[in-house]
């Protein structure tokens, strides 16, 4: 799962409508994914199951006549919209080296530049405002941990199946030696316990605990 910038400089707004009328667009100026946790909506309910993310929100007075503005408008999942609510610390500051708790305007912000994944697929914010943002819209909920870890075994499986296949096509025609036979069939097997795994997991897993609404 990857962010990236949401290019809103290339966009032009509708000309007509309001805000609800322009999730289409914003999906697909968002690739169909949550600007905040990234998440895919394949993986999580489709259209129906994300909003339209008023990233200056809507309740707070002095937003009030963004509510239309296609520029402060994105496409979230409803979890990291729920978490995010009318919260806004801080506006973002003129330089944004600044140690400041505040939401990076995705706009303007590769998120990826945000978060370091560790190798157990927890992520890390690399600065105030991305530390925030993490335990803010929980971004290290169960599923995104999962979802992370998916998709790494997706790519790795692919290159995986690619080798064995140029393997056997390598070596068709001429007797497959016990060594060779045992390697390759080891090799299926722990592919295939991964994704087995993985899936079995991912059949039990709460999209977040209960109690992590609270927070
Ligand atoms: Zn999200």
């Amino acid at each position: 799962m990857k962010w990236f910038r949401i290019p809103k400089e290339s966009t032009t707004p509708p000309t007509s409508g309001s805000y609800q009328d322009w999730k289409p667009q914003l999906a697909d100026e968002g690739r169909f994914q949550c600007v905040y946790c990234a998440i895919h909506e394949n993986n999580f309910g489709g259209t129906r199951n994300f909003h339209v993310e008023h990233y200056r929100p809507k309740s707070i007075a002095r937003f009030r006549h963004l509510i239309d503005d296609f520029n402060n408008l994105y496409y979230a999942c409803s979890i990291c919209n729920c978490f995010k609510g009318n919260d806004w610390p801080n506006d973002p500051p003129s330089n944004p080296s600044i140690p400041l708790v505040y939401y990076p305007e995705p706009s303007k912000m590769d998120y990826n530049k945000l978060f370091v994944v560790r190798e157990d697929w927890i992520i890390n914010g690399q600065s105030v405002a991305a530390k925030y943002l993490v335990e803010k819209l929980y971004l290290n909920r169960p599923q995104l941990i999962l979802e992370r870890r998916s998709k790494f075994l997706l790519n790795r499986l692919e290159k995986e199946v690619k080798h064995l296949q140029l393997l056997s096509r390598r070596i068709s025609g001429s007797e497959l030696s016990i060594e060779l036979k045992e390697f390759l069939y080891q090799k299926s097997v722990d592919m295939l316990s991964k994704a087995v795994s993985l899936l079995v997991q991912k059949e039990s897993i709460r999209p977040y605990k209960a109690e992590d609404i609270e927070k």
